[in-house]
C-alpha cells in the first residue's frame, strides 16, 4: 500500500481529518498535499510559494527561476489541480496541457515528476520527445491526454502527421525558454505558437531574461505575474569554483589527478562539442576509470541507461555536453568539471549548478585555455566574482594579465553591463573574441598555438570549437 492507512484519502474524507501543512494555505488541495508528502516534500520552496497561488487563480506567469528551485512543482501541481478540478477528458488526440522543455531530459524527468505529483488521480500524462519510437506516442495520445510534456521537434512531428491537436487545450508551459532559444528553437516555438488556441493560460520560466525573452513573454503573455527567485547570475552558493589556466596537452594529467582524489566520489566533465566528449570518454574507459558518455547523438535508450548508472553510482565519471547541462538532477556529484568552457556565459552557471544541490557541497573547477580567456572573463562579469585560480595552475600572475581581467578586479564600471549583450552574441563572434589577443596576452596566445601542434585532443574548446559549433537539437 502506498500510504499509511491514516493518510489514505478516503480515511481523511471520512474522518473529515485536516493534514496541515503550508501547501494547504497556497490552495493545493488535500489530494494533492498527500502526493506531495509521499515525496517528502514538507514545505512548499520559495518559487513554489509565489507561483502556486497565481496559477491556481488562472493567471499568466513569468517565472525567472532554474531548474534545482522545485520549478516543476511550481507549476504542475497547481496546473494538475486546475485541470482535475475542471472534470473535462481529453478528446482522442486531444492534450489539456501542454509542457515544451528544450531537451529530451528535461522532458522525461517533468514527465516523472508530474506523473509522481498526480498521486493516485488517475489522470494522463504522457510525453513526446525524440529519440524513441514516435508509434509508441501516437498510441498514448490516440485516447487523449490530460498533461503532454514534449520536445518542439516530435511535438511537430507528431502534428504533422494528425497525431495530435490542440482544440481543447487550457495550459501552455513554455519551460527553460532561454535554452530554447539558444538551441535554436524559435521558429519551432513560433510555429507551435500559432496551432494553439489564443484563450488559454501560458506559463513561462526561464533561468535567464534576455531580451528575446521579455519579447516572447510580451507575445505569449497576457497581464502576467511575474515572480523572480533566482537572480541569473546566481551560482551554486556551496560550489567551491576554480579556475585552472592549462594548456589543452595538459587537461588531461590534471583531470586525472583530480578524479583520483578522494573526495571526487560523483564527477560530471563537460566539453563542448559531440566530438570531444566521446574523445575524453575513450580517454577515461583506457585508464579503466568507472565513466560514460551522455551526448546529442545518442538515442534515447542509451541516454536514459547512462543517465540512471549515473544516478546509481555505478558510472562515476560522466562526460557530457551541455545537453545535460540543465534540468538534470542527480543530488550527489561532487565535482563539477569544465574540460572546455561553455560557449555562453550563462550556460557556466547551469553547469556548475549541477553539484552542491539540495544543500550539499561540491567542487566546480573549469579548465581555461589562453583562447577561451575572452569567455573567462564574460563569465566573471556575468556572476560579478573573480574565480580563484587553482594552486599551480595560475598561469597568468597578475601584473602579467590582461588588462580587461585587471579592470575587472579593479570593478570596471561596465562588468554586470556587459554580460548581458555578450552573451547574445554569436558564438562565432564570441571566439572571434576570446582569440583577438589583448597585447599583455600575446606571449600566452603564441604558446597555446605551439601547444595546439602536438595535442592530439579534439580541440573543442578552443577558436575551432566555437567556430565549428552548431546549434544543438534535442532531436
Ligand atoms: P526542480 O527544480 O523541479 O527540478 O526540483 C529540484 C528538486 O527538488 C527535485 O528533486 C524535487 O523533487 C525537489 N523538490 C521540489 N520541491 C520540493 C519541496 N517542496 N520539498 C522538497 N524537495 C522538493
Amino acid at each position: 500500500m502506498k500510504f499509511p492507512w491514516f493518510h489514505s484519502p478516503f480515511y481523511l474524507f471520512k474522518h473529515r481529518v485536516t493534514v496541515l501543512s503550508n501547501f494547504d494555505t497556497l490552495g493545493v488541495t488535500r489530494i494533492f498535499q498527500l502526493a506531495l508528502e509521499r515525496m517528502e516534500y514538507k514545505e512548499p520552496t520559495p518559487i513554489q510559494s509565489a507561483a502556486i497561488p497565481p496559477i491556481l487563480a488562472g493567471k499568466d506567469l513569468l517565472g525567472l527561476a532554474q531548474t534545482g528551485t522545485g520549478k516543476t512543482a511550481a507549476f504542475a501541481v497547481p496546473l494538475l489541480q486546475r485541470l482535475h478540478e475542471s472534470r473535462f477528458r481529453a478528446a482522442p488526440r486531444g492534450v489539456r496541457a501542454l509542457i515544451l522543455s528544450p531537451t529530451r531530459e528535461l522532458a522525461e524527468q517533468t514527465t516523472k515528476n508530474v506523473k509522481a505529483y498526480c498521486g493516485r488521480l488517475k489522470m494522463y500524462v504522457g510525453s513526446a520527445v525524440g529519440g524513441v519510437p514516435i508509434v509508441t506516442q501516437q498510441r498514448a495520445l490516440e485516447r487523449g491526454l490530460d498533461v503532454l510534456v514534449a520536445t518542439p521537434g516530435r511535438l511537430l512531428d507528431l502534428h504533422k502527421r494528425g497525431k495530435v491537436h490542440f482544440d481543447e487545450l487550457e495550459v501552455f508551459v513554455l519551460d527553460e525558454a532561454d535554452q530554447m532559444l539558444d538551441m535554436g528553437f524559435i521558429a519551432e516555438l513560433e510555429e507551435i505558437a500559432y496551432l494553439l488556441p489564443k484563450k488559454r493560460q501560458t506559463l513561462l520560466f526561464s533561468a535567464t531574461m534576455p531580451s528575446e525573452i521579455a519579447k516572447l513573454a510580451q507575445r505569449y503573455l497576457h497581464k502576467p505575474e511575474r515572480i523572480d527567485v533566482t537572480p541569473p547570475t546566481a551560482t551554486a552558493d556551496k560550489a567551491d569554483q576554480l579556475i585552472a589556466h592549462v594548456e589543452s596537452t595538459q587537461k588531461l594529467e590534471l583531470l586525472k589527478s583530480i578524479l583520483a582524489q578522494e573526495d571526487c566520489r560523483k564527477a560530471l566533465i563537460f566539453t563542448l562539442t559531440k566530438r570531444g566528449a566521446v574523445w575524453l570518454g575513450k580517454e577515461l574507459s583506457a585508464l579503466e576509470l568507472p565513466s560514460a558518455v551522455l551526448q546529442g547523438d545518442m538515442n534515447q535508450m542509451a541516454r536514459n541507461t547512462t543517465l540512471q548508472a549515473f544516478t546509481a553510482g555505478r558510472v562515476r565519471y560522466l562526460v557530457a555536453t551541455d545537453v545535460a547541462a540543465r534540468g538534470i538532477d542527480i543530488s550527489d556529484i561532487t565535482h563539477v568539471i569544465n574540460w572546455d568552457m561553455p560557449n555562453v556565459a550563462e550556460n557556466y552557471v547551469h553547469r556548475i549548478g549541477r553539484t552542491a544541490r539540495a544543500g550539499a557541497s561540491g567542487t566546480a573547477i573549469s579548465f581555461c585555455t589562453p583562447q577561451e580567456r575572452g569567455m573567462l572573463q564574460q563569465i566573471q562579469s556575468l556572476i560579478k566574482q573573480k574565480i580563484p585560480e587553482m594552486e599551480g595552475f595560475t598561469f597568468f600572475p597578475s601584473d602579467q594579465e590582461p588588462k580587461s581581467i585587471r579592470k575587472f578586479n579593479g570593478q570596471s564600471k561596465k562588468a554586470g553591463a556587459s554580460p548581458k549583450k555578450k552573451s547574445t552574441a554569436r558564438p562565432d563572434a564570441q571566439a572571434k573574441q576570446a582569440s583577438k589577443p589583448k597585447s599583455k596576452a600575446k606571449p600566452f596566445v603564441r604558446r597555446q598555438s605551439e601547444a595546439n601542434k602536438s595535442s592530439s585532443a579534439p580541440s573543442s574548446g578552443g577558436t575551432g570549437g566555437y567556430l565549428k559549433r552548431k546549434p544543438a537539437s534535442s532531436d
